[in-house]
């Protein structure tokens, strides 16, 4: 069993062998039909490797237990492991503190705490929330229920052709009126990596607090959310190579501090009577209830096995997948190509003349390939395209250039068959 101590640097860090990286991942052994499984839906859920299959594995032998509140060997265990989590994760995100760090079910539930805490607190009629036009539903719906409820106004950063953000219309919508922006670092559909470092700065010079919706961010950039100077960041574990149903919500201490509750419960207490309730410090005022223990260990420990392997690595590895997928997909008769960024992630959406998306989809599935179709819960994105929805490619780490010329001919094979 692997504990996230034991866990050494990968043994090829410095040349990034995908073989080696590949045999830690059992699932990636699958075969679909009879035919070897390419996964190329990373961006809907990433693979986990043995580490933390391991240590959820171990967890469960040799640690369970309700956390914070047994005073025996098995609850400090746990509780020390859960805590342990955060430590290793405020280190790894590079927060200034632990208190930063929320244990969440996910990216969408990070954003609706803070629009539903943060906004019910701090907007008023006539305010204005900025999002982009590249969100994902869960950084559209909340903000709009939230505006509506307090007579707020959505504003919208709109984009080019190519699914670049216009930083210029976005800086003449920041007013005096601007009281929050939340925009997607990593566009999940496109792939678009977006300037997020200047969208934080402009905003900071009227004072306004920014989130990032940093879902595919994190399973690719390096996060450094000090260095980003972003006032709340989430993402999902499950994204990240780590179990479902568990994500981080960073938020700075002084924005943190002053939100109230979101839910509220156990755990997120000091004193209850039927008059008044106080509430814990941080970051307990925000996890209320028996959290998703193992989940936090296991996204600790996929963000361990991550960093063992080295971002830069990974990122110069992911940069060569998607310039070769890129130019092979684009070579295909009657595709195009939805979003076509100079700064990308390797996720690639595409349309072809004459084939449904969907029926593409089902047919590569016959061919062992998992690829996503539909509009990726970005409705308003797909209109800008004047598309109803796309083939969506997204590449992980442990993808290969031999999975990506696979995929092209099955695409071809299919295609050739919808339209005969
Ligand atoms: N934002 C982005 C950019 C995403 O890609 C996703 C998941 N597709 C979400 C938010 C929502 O994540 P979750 O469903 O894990 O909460």
């Amino acid at each position: 069993m692997t504990s996230p101590s034991q866990i050494s640097a990968h043994p090829d860090t410095k040349s990034f062998d995908v073989r080696s990286i590949r045999e830690d991942f059992p699932i990636l052994q699958t075969k679909i039909y009879g035919k070897p499984l390419i996964y190329f839906d990373n961006a809907a859920t990433s693979q986990k490797p043995r580490q933390v299959i391991d240590r959820l594995v171990q967890y469960y032998e040799h640690e369970n237990a309700n956390i914070h509140r047994g005073v025996y060997y098995l609850s400090e265990r746990a509780s020390e492991a859960y805590e342990g989590a955060r430590d290793s994760l405020q280190k790894l995100l590079n927060a200034a503190g632990r208190n930063e760090i929320i244990f969440v079910r996910g990216a969408t539930e990070g954003i609706n705490l803070v629009a539903s805490s943060w906004g019910r607190a701090n907007l008023k009629a006539g305010d204005e929330v900025i999002v982009s036009h590249m969100e994902h539903h869960a950084n559209i719906v909340p903000w709009q229920l939230i505006c509506e409820e307090k007579g707020a106004i959505l504003k919208v950063i709109p984009i080019n052709d190519k699914g670049e953000m216009n930083l210029e219309a976005y800086k003449s919508l920041l007013s005096e009126k601007t009281k929050f922006v939340s925009v997607v670092y990593v566009s999940n559909s496109i792939g678009t990596i977006n300037p997020v470092k200047e969208v934080i700065e402009a905003a900071h010079a009227y004072n306004i607090p920014v989130l990032l919706d940093g879902c595919q961010a994190a399973p690719h950039l390096e996060i450094d959310v000090q260095d980003l100077d972003c006032d709340f960041f989430v993402f999902s574990g499950h994204k990240t190579f780590g179990p479902t149903g568990i994500g981080i919500l960073y938020g700075k201490e002084k924005y943190l501090d002053a939100m109230p509750p979101y839910q509220s419960g156990g755990d997120m207490i000091k004193q209850v009577s039927f008059w008044r309730t106080t509430f814990k410090e941080l970051p307990y005022k925000f996890e209320a209830g028996t959290p998703h223990i193992e989940g936090a260990i296991g996204l600790a420990t996929a963000f361990e096995y991550v960093t063992n392997i080295g971002r830069s690595n990974i990122h110069a590895y992911e940069q060569k997948l998607l310039a070769h997928a890129t130019q092979k997909i684009a070579a295909v008769d009657g595709l195009r190509i939805i979003g076509t960024a100079k700064n990308k992630i390797p996720v690639i959406s595409f349309v072809v003349e004459g084939a449904h998306p969907l029926d593409i989809g089902t047919l590569l599935d016959f061919e062992g390939v998992a690829v996503r179709t539909g509009n990726h819960c970005t409705q308003p994105l797909m209109d800008c395209f004047g598309v109803s929805a796309t083939c969506r490619v997204s590449l992980a780490f442990y993808n290969t250039v031999k999975e990506i010329d696979e995929f092209v001919i099955a695409l071809e094979k299919v295609i050739k068959k919808i339209k005969s």
